[in-house]
């Protein structure tokens, strides 16, 4: 088609043939996330998202190739990876919700990683000589499956045992890793005692699993949404499993906060943390307008700078992966890809 015959800005530049994500703190090595799936999807389907209890995971059983379209997206647009739509993904929630066994349920969520296959081959038909983007299983917090909000503040952190979100959290990994995905974002996390269970359980059970580990923050841009010190969180938790996280860092937070967070966390460190951050667009979503499914409960756009804006000076702080989340869509990735691509050519020594 056409329309899609330019390549993906920095697809041409690339002489590597496969994405590097172990190496990273080589700081010409820079990957480039997705945005916000539901986001994305949202162009594709006319039922709302936002508010269903299965968010966007329900079009995994109901469309399909919307799902694909949504991906190859992200891909055209510039990323170098793309991320499954599984964040409230839930084999006991898809059994009530969608009227499926519990196989079926298994199945649908190494469905996800398969839509997510098909978008990268289609991308691999469009542009032949381009690198293999990743398929990264998301992994979102226990809180998701709750529906009280609590997956913002992380408050359930306080009544939940680690052994209950460890056996949750547990058939959703192994679907993923089943369906074949090359990495896991465990992500949008509120709590330190979730990460932390996560990594172990990754260092335990899943030894040859890569994944990066992605925190939720509060508003002062220095604590966990739980109120925890972020970068004592992080430092914790990359010291558990080295080997096998790719990153840390923080997603689904206004772009303002990042550079509070993030500044000098590798300072005096011998083993610095590779740094990931993906925020969503910066707009407010305000639970008291409208209903449950109002998508105009996204307030304050024209108020926010936007994300792209940022991308240099994450670089400079030494983020080395970088993407957008709620309320991001495929252009805005393709804003951040230019962005990393402007910073490369000026750090180019
Ligand atoms: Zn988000």
């Amino acid at each position: 088609m056409e329309r899609h015959n330019m390549a993906p800005p920095g697809i041409g530049s690339s002489t590597e043939r496969h994405l590097d994500i172990h190496n990273t703190r080589n700081s010409q090595n820079i990957i480039v996330l997705d945005g916000g799936f539901a986001t994305q999807l949202s162009c594709y389907v006319d039922e709302p998202i936002d508010g269903d209890v299965l968010w966007s995971a329900r079009f995994l059983s109901t469309n399909p190739e919307a799902v694909i379209d949504s991906h190859l997206d992200f891909l055209r647009a510039g990323a170098d990876l793309i991320i499954t739509n599984t964040y409230q993904a839930d084999v006991d929630l898809f059994v009530k919700h969608l009227n499926v066994t519990k196989e079926e349920a298994y199945n649908l969520i190494k469905k996800a990683v398969e839509l997510a296959k098909i978008a990268v081959e289609r991308y691999m038909q469009e542009f032949p000589n381009a690198r293999r983007p990743l398929v990264v299983g998301s992994v979102g917090p226990y809180g998701a499956s709750l529906h009280d909000g609590s997956e913002y503040t992380g408050s359930y952190a306080a009544n939940t045992s680690l052994d209950v979100m460890r056996e949750w959290h547990t058939p959703r990994i192994n679907a993923l890793l089943e369906g074949g995905a090359d990495l896991l974002a465990l992500e949008t996390i509120p709590c330190r005692a979730e990460a932390e269970m996560l990594v172990t359980l990754l260092k335990e059970k899943y030894p040859e699993t890569k994944a990066w580990l992605s925190f939720t923050a509060g508003q002062d841009g220095k604590t966990t949404a739980y109120g925890e010190p972020f970068q004592e969180a992080a430092r914790a938790c990359y010291d558990i499993c080295p080997d096998q996280l790719v990153a840390i860092g923080v997603n689904c937070i206004a772009p303002r906060l990042v550079e509070s967070l993030i500044s000098g966390i590798n300072d005096k460190r011998a083993n610095p943390i590779p740094l990931i951050v993906y925020p969503n667009s910066g707009e407010s979503y305000n639970v008291e307008l409208g209903d449950d499914t109002a998508s105009y409960r996204w307030i304050n756009r024209d108020k926010c700078e936007p994300v792209e804006c940022y991308v240099a000076k994450w670089l400079d702080l030494g983020v080395t992966f970088v993407g957008g989340c709620c309320r991001t869509y495929a252009i805005d990735v393709t804003r951040i890809k230019r962005e990393v691509e402007k910073w490369k050519q000026d750090h180019r020594f």
